[in-house]
């Protein structure tokens, strides 16, 4: 999916789990977790191909694809749910706005097709990724994304006003 419509997704994913109003830092720590799997997964080659200078970010730098390493940490429900854990263990509190990183894996599974960066969701356990999927790129997709999207939160803004009133 878009890496944008990630993170509008986790700030209305957090307005449902806490109605309460969301404070500015609220919001962009939402989002940052929205979109961190794809940031974390792409970015980082990205910055380097800008060193490097070739705006290739599925470099190959010594035989060694960034991209493709990263992606599959960031894109399991397996390091999601341990790292998850592991805070809650910590903290003995859930830390909420982190449920964006394990919704942003969910909505991978079925928009990405198996030939582009299907979503290895169980790795390491396994390395299985749906047969099938639809590409987020398909033009109607990704608007039904951002309708749903902006939907949402349309109820949610809504379901707001009518309690202040
Ligand atoms: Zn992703």
């Amino acid at each position: 999916m878009d890496i944008i419509a990630h993170g509008v997704y986790n700030i209305a994913l957090q307005r449902t789990i806490k109605k309460d109003k969301k404070t500015r830092k609220e919001i962009l720590t939402a989002f940052w977790w929205g979109i961190m799997p794809d940031l974390l997964a792409f970015g980082i080659p990205f910055i380097s191909a800008i060193f490097v200078g070739s705006l290739n970010h599925h470099q190959n730098i010594g035989g060694f694809d960034l991209a493709s390493t990263v992606y599959p940490y960031t894109h399991s429900l397996v390091i999601f749910s341990l790292v998850f854990l592991a805070i809650y263990a910590v903290r003995r509190k859930w830390y909420l706005p982190m449920l964006g990183w394990g919704f942003h894996v969910l909505l991978d599974i079925p928009f990405h097709t198996p030939e582009f960066y299907p979503t290895p969701f169980l790795f390491p356990l396994s390395s299985y990724t749906l047969p099938f999927g639809i590409s987020w790129g398909t033009p109607v997709v990704w608007i039904a994304i951002w309708v749903v999207v902006l939907l949402w939160l349309g109820i949610l803004y809504k379901q707001r006003n009518n309690k202040s009133l």
